[in-house]
């Protein structure tokens, strides 16, 4: 069962937000292209083992929490791929989406990969990380008095990664190797550790800790395009409003949820509250009238009265 599933992380729908309205020609795009790129192969390579899961034979009960963020004493956070928790043991999952030859070496928890083009890149430790995990998970185990074994891997979602001999006996293999890698788990743990109850304590546990981690970007509002965008033409197109209705007057097309998307997007790049200006601005629409109508059928709260009044964006 799953308790938490996989959700695009908010960095991930800024970026898309961003994407959608900055003009490709600003500063800064590229880079957010290039972020927004990367952040979507991650999440692509995290869904690919999630669908290996689907193919394994699981005894029942058994959880997963997938990103699991956490902030733990310290301060610090946690932000565990997947995390399986099952009555004989316990195991968390790095997902990797790394392509090239990949080495590495325990004595200087040195991991490189080297690409195609013969390039050599350090990345971070993904052993290192993942233990880290572990760690907390055991002092968790110990805090709540439960007795289970933790174990824990590397999965490169992607086949473009090669292993070299430096990482034999590591746990790392490909998203191909999960179901050998969890009978051999099983083979090892015949036991019962947990009863029912018990398991899905410590699970609910550590549901509860899970706080999705906030990172902050700083958005070019200014330069960012306003306006009911167009779907179809996807080149910053702005739809206009006749008769009750979002029109684009390059393809013609009619999008009753044009307006909805702004919204989202608003609330993305801006914030979770609007004034009757702010939604003239970001909407492009230039009567107050009209935006008051407008906000009307929105998922919107209003506060206050007359020019002092407040719009809050609804959740979901
Ligand atoms: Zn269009």
């Amino acid at each position: 069962m799953i308790l938490l599933a996989r959700q695009q992380s908010q960095m991930h729908r800024i970026l898309e937000a961003l994407i959608r309205r900055l003009p490709s020609t600003h500063v800064d795009y590229m880079n957010y292209f290039d972020r927004l790129m990367r952040i979507q192969a991650g999440f692509a390579g995290e869904k690919r083992v999630d669908a290996e899961w689907l193919e394994i034979n699981l005894p029942n009960p058994h959880y997963f929490l997938h990103d699991l963020q956490i902030l733990n004493h310290f301060g610090n956070t946690h932000q565990i791929d997947s995390l399986l928790l099952c009555p004989h043991f316990i195991l968390i999952l790095e997902i990797k989406n790394i392509t090239g030859f990949l080495e590495y070496d325990e004595s200087f928890t040195q991991f490189t990969r080297t690409t195609s083009q013969g390039d050599v890149d350090g990345m971070i430790d993904p052993f290192h990380q993942v233990r880290r995990h572990a760690e907390w998970i055991k002092r968790m185990l110990k805090k709540y008095k439960v007795e289970i074994p933790v174990h824990y891997a590397v999965v490169l979602a992607t086949k473009n990664a090669i292993l070299s001999e430096s990482l034999k006996g590591q746990p790392i293999f490909h998203a191909s190797g999960l179901r050998y890698h969890i009978k051999e788990l099983f083979k090892q743990h015949k036991e019962l550790m947990l009863g029912a109850d018990d398991l899905l304590l410590f699970a609910t546990k550590l549901l509860s800790r899970h706080m999705p981690i906030k990172r902050e970007i700083t958005i070019p509002v200014r330069d960012i395009v306003k306006g009911v965008l167009c779907v179809r033409c996807s080149n910053g197109q702005r739809m206009s409003y006749h008769s009750i209705k979002w029109t684009c007057p390059r393809c013609g097309l009619v999008d009753r949820d044009a307006i909805f998307r702004t919204l989202e997007d608003y609330k993305l790049l801006v914030g979770d509250s609007l004034t009757n200006k702010s939604f003239c601005d970001f909407f492009a629409v230039d009567s107050s009238d009209l935006a008051y109508r407008l906000l009307q059928k929105l998922p919107v709260k209003a506060e206050g009265i007359k020019k002092h009044r407040k719009y809050w964006i609804k959740d979901g």
